[in-house]
Order: structure tokens, then C-alpha cells, then sequence
């Protein structure tokens, strides 16, 4: 089974999708958790060439390249893998994020990054768990943490609420893998939620 958390930043997919992995080895599962852009040694070099440096140091095409291009090792030197061995394999962000951040808030991309993904991914998620954040919240949620982590672009309340409804419309554009989870409740009520889905899922 592979489950990817989607949102903006500071939704809090990233603690949501570390308790996830939690709940499921509590329960015996095998559970490998992984995040892009990154997740296998290959893959986190890039991510240091796309986070680190001066924001505007790529294209925006010649990123969905480096984008794709981690993907694709993550893919094959850590997700297929551990999916061919039977594992739950828990990604924070995938191809949604790239459909989103290059394809729509650096410009009119998708229909690139759409192409690219069918080139050379070619895989979707099981199941995506999109958490849902206020703009607003999320923005300085994600401020807060600024300077311990590379930053990407510097997202203003627009830009962010852009994103927001980016995502929204990618739900429906996928409605059988994706699950809306509203992320403005205590950690603990959205992990509930966030368990009560993949166990649903898990037993269908
Ligand atoms: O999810 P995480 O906070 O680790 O993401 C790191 C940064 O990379 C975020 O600021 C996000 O905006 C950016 N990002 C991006 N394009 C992607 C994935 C992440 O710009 N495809």
C-alpha cells in the first residue's frame, strides 16, 4: 500500500504522517516513511540543489526536471522496493506537490509536469491524504519554523491561498485516491481521523 500526505505548508502533514507510521508498526504492519523532494540518497542531493541557494537559481522547467528526476530514484531505490517486500510505504509529499508548486504556482506547468510524471513515474498513490489548512494559519505555522529548515520560496497569504485551493481542486480531480482531512483541529483529532481512513481502506 503507498500513502502520500499532501498540503501547504504548515498544514502539519509531516507530524501526521510520522504518527501514521506509528499506529500502523504499533499494529504489526511493516512501514517504511518517506518524504520527497528526497527519500533516497540520490534523491536528497537534489534536494539540497533545488531547496538550498538563491530561490530563483533554476527555471521553473528546468526544476519540474530535478523534481521528476528525484522522483524517479526515490521511486526506484526506496518505494518500489520496499512495495515489492509488502511494506506500507508512508511518503510525505509526491507528484501532487509537483503538480501544485511547479505546475501551478510558478506558472501555467501542469500540462508538463503531467507529461513528465507519465514519462517517467507513472505511478499514482494508493490512497493521498490531503490536510486542509487554513492559508492564514498554515502561513505562520510555516514562518514559525523558518531558518530551521531550507526555504523554498517565501509564500505570501495569496500565493498560499492560491495553493490551497489548488489542492482542493486535485481532490476532486482524483476522488478515489483522495481524502480530505480538515487540519484545523488539535493534532490528535486529526490523526484519529487520519488512522480511521487508512484502517477503512486497509480492510476493504
Ligand atoms: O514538505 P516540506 O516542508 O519538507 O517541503 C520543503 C519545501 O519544498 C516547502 O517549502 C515546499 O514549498 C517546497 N516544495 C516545492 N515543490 C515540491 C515539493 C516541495 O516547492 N514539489
Amino acid at each position: 500500500l503507498f500513502l502520500t500526505f499532501e498540503g501547504i505548508d504548515g498544514s502539519g502533514k509531516s507530524t501526521q504522517a510520522r504518527r501514521l507510521a506509528e499506529a500502523l508498526t504499533e499494529l504489526g504492519h511493516q512501514v517504511i516513511l518517506t518524504r520527497e523532494p528526497g527519500g533516497s540518497p540520490g534523491a536528497e542531493e537534489i534536494r539540497r540543489l533545488v531547496l538550498e541557494g538563491e530561490p530563483d537559481r533554476w527555471s521553473a522547467e528546468t526544476e519540474i526536471l530535478l523534481f521528476t528526476a528525484a522522483r524517479r530514484d526515490h521511486l526506484e531505490r526506496t518505494i518500489l522496493p520496499a512495495l515489492e517486500a509488502g511494506k506500507i510505504v508512508i511518503c510525505d509529499r509526491f507528484a501532487d506537490s509537483t503538480r501544485m508548486y511547479q505546475g501551478l504556482s510558478r506558472g501555467d506547468l501542469r500540462q508538463l509536469v503531467d507529461q513528465l510524471h507519465k514519462l517517467m513515474i507513472g505511478r499514482e498513490p494508493d490512497i493521498t491524504l490531503l490536510i486542509d489548512m487554513d492559508p492564514e494559519t498554515g502561513l505562520s505555522r510555516a514562518k514559525g519554523r523558518q531558518g530551521t529548515e531550507e526555504r523554498f520560496e517565501d509564500f505570501g497569504p495569496e500565493l498560499q491561498r492560491k495553493m490551497r485551493a489548488g489542492f482542493l481542486e486535485l481532490a476532486q480531480e482524483f476522488p478515489d485516491r483522495f481524502h480530505v482531512v480538515d487540519g484545523n483541529r488539535d493534532a490528535d483529532r486529526v490523526a484519529q481521523d487520519v488512522s480511521d481512513i487508512v484502517l477503512r481502506e486497509l480492510r476493504s
